[in-house]
């Protein structure tokens, strides 16, 4: 099982009710909405530590925000926050928490009413907590499946929003997968197309070509896939198309792998069963790898503007 958990301290610094307060004083009531029903919206950020530099590298961090006030709106949460704000907010936690490691960021907007019944026009609250994170999941080869379980689909829970309610079809998928002895599960649509990962979108390289479902497979939009996108074109040549993929063209592939916020780069060496590119890892998403790493970290100047720098004073937390 390659998946970890990663513990959410107490004593941090968090964004909640407008304020910066510990999370360890904020109590939430079983009545709340959001609990109930599902009805909250979230995003996963990383911040990649810099050890020369002594600075925490924000990965992509407006992206993130354009994106969830995306999904606000689908939920009709007023957030009270411009995308400016929110990246400021953050940049405020973390320099009072001033990790020394790879951090993710957890902003959280839901429905805070406490009472019952199922309805959007209700009051909303914004929650941003952060946790350590290296990886998620192993980068050296993932072993998968094809879950039995279907991707939701833009007119049932739209992908296309990070809602935490849809979150319950990738417990599902996942759960599945490590019962049946897999690191993790890949997604068809309804139509039986591949969609994603459980909480990656997915890539294929076939005849020197990178080939990616398109925004129709009900995926999400990944800020990580894009990026691939861009790497490969830029600094690979490779074309990229994003087209419907069949299930078997999986096995067929030279390379397949996984690319998310906490995902990172992760290589799959086998699907069902079925060895891919041989059962090792393929040169293509090696380079990909260490050509994202490095702009990730802030240790490649022409993708400084992927990242922005916030220094960690030693002993900052206040
Ligand atoms: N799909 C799903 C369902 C996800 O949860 C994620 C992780 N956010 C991704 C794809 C990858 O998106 P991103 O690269 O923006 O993190």
């Amino acid at each position: 099982m390659s998946r970890k958990g990663f513990e959410v301290s107490d004593e941090q610094w968090i964004y909640h009710g407008g304020e910066f307060v510990r999370l360890g004083e904020v109590r939430l009531s079983p009545a709340t909405h959001a609990l109930n029903y599902g009805t909250g919206v979230f995003e996963g950020i990383r911040a990649y530590w810099n050890e020369s530099r002594g600075t925490l590298q924000v990965l992509k961090l407006r992206e993130h925000y354009e994106r969830f006030l995306n999904s606000c709106e689908l939920l009709h949460i007023d957030c009270g926050h411009t995308v400016e704000e929110l990246c400021e907010i953050t940049l405020e936690i973390l320099r009072r928490n001033a990790p020394r490691e790879d951090t993710y960021i957890r902003p959280l907007a839901y429905k805070a009413a406490e009472s019952i019944g199922v309805k959007l026009a209700l009051p909303s609250e914004l929650s941003i907590f952060t946790a350590p994170m290296a990886n998620y999941v192993e980068l050296t080869g993932l072993r998968c499946c094809v879950s039995s379980w279907r991707r939701v689909s833009d007119n049932a829970i739209p992908p296309r929003a990070k809602t935490t309610g849809s979150y319950i079809n990738t417990a599902l998928a996942v759960d599945a997968a490590h019962r049946a002895g897999y690191d993790e599960a890949i997604f068809l649509t309804q139509s039986g197309y591949v969609s994603e990962a459980s909480a990656a979108n997915i890539f294929l390289v076939r005849k020197g070509n990178l080939i990616t479902p398109p925004p129709t497979a009900d995926i999400l939009e990944g800020i990580t896939r894009a990026a691939v996108m861009e790497l490969a074109e830029k600094e690979l040549g490779m074309p990229v198309v994003e087209r419907d993929v069949g299930r078997t063209e999986l096995y067929a592939a030279e390379e397949v792998f996984f690319t998310g916020t906490g995902f990172q780069i992760a290589p799959v060496v086998e699907i069902d069963d079925h060895p891919i590119g041989g059962g090792r890892v393929g040169p293509v998403v090696e380079r990909l790898q260490e050509m994202y790493f490095r702009a990730a970290r802030g240790e490649w100047p022409e993708y400084e503007g992927w990242t922005v720098p916030v220094e960690v004073v030693h002993g900052a937390a206040r």
